[in-house]
């Protein structure tokens, strides 16, 4: 058993980015991980325009597979295209680019342990215990970045609580390069329940899958199929997993064990966008860590209160504007859709990170002037 100042569980975006953080200030840092790097991750690939303004840094260019300009938008065979000055996303392999911040995390003086699954973790007095299938740690910190079925969040919240999810499918599509759109991302709406289809380039290959909300998509699995078949693609590859999202019965950390990414529920639930937040929540861990060992400050209490004003209440906005628009999915997303300034401004939005908050009222005026039955006088 050794001890460490931080344990970050998990070598995702999110736990490499906390590990990096921790590391490169100069604390003792172990960073585990059940997988061997680099590893395979079930992914669409595409870092928005969010994700690249997080990162801190510039992705190598020999990594991106393809850039974006622009999106297109199906709805039951009508479609809608927007493109923006500079790009909306790059694509990337998720084995790629997580083993790249997996390894600038080990250069900064992080240890690594991999291919040893946690399976729990234990208050131990002034330390927390990790045990893994193979040894115990103890930390003063813990970094819960074990995505989407995280044991750590297990031990925060309790183990059978059940919280609001999704659920994403992908598949990898091989495809002569002259077959496909190459610049924009598509996105299929109306045949998924509570989600939508998604085809994004990736130079000599596509990837394909859908997102839905897990409580609207009971049979998931077979609208993947249905929407690979729907393009002619084979249904033989398909990788996938559920992808928790905000629910205000979560606890997000205590004292000194912190969640972060998907392990908190940081996936966007209209989007279905994750690795931003899963940044931004390493990062804020990393500095919550920072202030307590170092000025005795609460990492817990500043943990939230600093995810909570930087992307935490946002996600509470996308959940709304989630539910709004999939409870009457024939009204709001055929003119989400086919109203080009509403998709217009929502990309236009994200891309600023203006929150959903001021994107709900402009979506609202909007369906007032151009609905009479719900205009207002
Ligand atoms: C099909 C699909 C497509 C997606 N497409 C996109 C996209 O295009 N763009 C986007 O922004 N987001 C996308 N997402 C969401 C995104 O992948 C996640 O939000 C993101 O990976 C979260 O990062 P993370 O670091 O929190 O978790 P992860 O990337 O899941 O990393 C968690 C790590 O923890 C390790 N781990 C888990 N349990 C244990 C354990 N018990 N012990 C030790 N280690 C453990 C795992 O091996 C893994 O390496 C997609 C998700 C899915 C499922």
């Amino acid at each position: 058993m050794g001890n460490y100042d931080v344990i970050v569980i998990g070598g995702g975006p999110a736990g490499s980015t906390a590990a990096r953080g921790c590391a490169e200030r100069g604390f003792k840092t172990l960073l585990i991980d059940k997988e061997l790097f680099p590893r395979y991750k079930p992914c669409g690939g595409a870092l928005s325009f969010r994700t690249i303004n997080s990162l801190g840094f510039e992705i190598p260019q020999g990594m991106i597979e393809a850039e974006c300009k622009g999106v297109n938008v199906y709805y039951k065979g009508e479609m809608s295209s927007y493109e923006k000055e500079g790009r909306v996303a790059v694509m990337v392999s998720r084995e790629k680019f997580d083993n790249l911040l997996f390894e600038m995390a080990k250069e900064r003086g992080c240890m690594t342990l991999t291919g040893e699954r946690v399976v729990s973790v234990d208050r131990g007095g002034e330390y927390i215990k990790v045990n893994t299938e193979k040894g115990a740690y103890s930390a003063r910190f813990v970094v819960g970045a074990d995505g989407a079925n995280s044991v750590v969040s297990k031990f925060i919240n309790g183990n059978g609580k059940e919280f609001l999810s999704a659920m994403a499918f992908v598949s990898k599509i091989e495809v002569h390069e002259t077959l496909f759109e190459k610049e924009f991302l598509s996105f299929y709406f109306g045949n998924v329940y509570g989600g939508y289809g998604w085809v994004f380039p990736h130079g000599r290959y596509l990837s394909a899958g859908i997102w839905g909300l897990d409580w609207l998509d009971s049979k998931p699995v077979d609208s993947m199929k249905r929407f690979l078949s729907s393009n002619n693609f084979s249904t033989d590859n398909i990788r996938g997993h559920k992808m928790p999202l905000w629910d205000r019965r979560r606890k997000i950390c205590s004292e000194r064990v912190l969640l972060a990414g998907d392990a908190g529920g940081f996936v966007d639930s209209f989007s279905g966008e994750g690795i931003s937040n899963a940044i931004l929540s390493g990062r804020i861990a990393a500095e919550s860590i920072a202030d307590s060992l170092e000025n005795g400050e609460s990492a817990g209490d500043n943990y939230k209160k600093r995810c909570n004003s930087l992307f935490v209440n946002n996600l509470k906005y996308s959940m709304s504007f989630t539910r709004l628009i999939f409870r009457f999915p024939e009204f709001f997303l055929k003119r989400f859709i086919m109203d080009n300034n509403l998709l217009r401004q929502y990309i236009e939005d994200q891309a600023s990170n203006t929150s959903y908050k001021e994107y709900i009222k402009y979506f609202v005026g909007m369906m007032r002037e151009t609905t009479p039955s719900i205009r207002c006088n």
